[in-house]
């Protein structure tokens, strides 16, 4: 028997799973965090995930997935791509890395299955998503469906923001009393530039575009 109390989450040090983190640490008894690497163009990302979660006490473990940077090429894992900054009519930006969420999700069951844990968390959202396929929460009810199936076991996948803009993101981290942390401590841009990032890149738009929306209305 898994765990009820036990949560595993993917974790990448961007704002999203960090909200999911202290979420997280709220809901469960024992919180894990399992952090991606796949090539992604800032590797810098893994040590700002690290150091949020060792402040925080939570145990971190750093997988190696760069196996999907091998498999197809995107604008995140090579930088020979020049990322889109716009989503295109009738598409995703370049930036989509196909079957991400799912190689993710499976890894990061096996892990929690090797803890005894019950619980998955992503910070997945299909509020303000690019158009990635595996951000919706159809994909991922599935996603949860097949990972028990594959391993007869009950995991829960909980995705707290999957119904939240980043406006409302910025929300529920201030709700966590992590606002601060959230603001000054995670890395979203896809220069590799912590805090406000960049400003330029279309993550940084999105973050700082909710922020912005968030601090007005607070
Ligand atoms: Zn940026």
């Amino acid at each position: 028997m898994l765990e009820k109390n036990a949560a595993l989450v993917l974790f990448s040090g961007g704002q999203d799973s960090t909200t999911c983190l202290f979420w997280a640490l709220k809901q469960f008894d024992s919180v894990r965090a399992l952090c991606f690497t796949y090539g992604q163009r800032h590797s810098q990302e893994v040590e700002v995930a690290r150091a949020i979660a060792e402040k925080n006490d939570v145990p971190f473990q750093v997988l190696d997935a760069s196996i999907i940077s091998h498999l197809a090429e995107n604008s995140l894992t090579n930088p020979d791509i020049v990322m889109d900054e716009e989503k295109p009519a009738g598409s995703f930006p370049n930036t989509f890395v196909p079957g991400r969420n799912l190689l993710f999700l499976t890894f990061a069951a096996v892990v929690a299955r090797s803890h005894g844990f019950k619980n998955l968390v992503t910070g997945v959202s299909e509020a303000d998503y690019s158009g990635y396929p595996d951000c919706r929460d159809t994909f991922i009810r599935s996603a949860n469906t097949t990972l028990n199936l594959a391993m007869d076991e009950e995991f829960i996948i909980h995705t707290p923001l999957m119904w939240r803009d980043k406006t409302k993101v910025w929300a529920l981290a201030d709700e966590l009393g992590v606002f601060d942390i959230v603001k000054n401590e995670t890395l979203t841009c896809y220069n590799g530039v912590i805090a406000g990032g960049c400003g330029r890149c279309p993550a940084c738009k999105l973050r700082n575009e909710g922020l912005k929306r968030y601090e007005e209305t607070k």
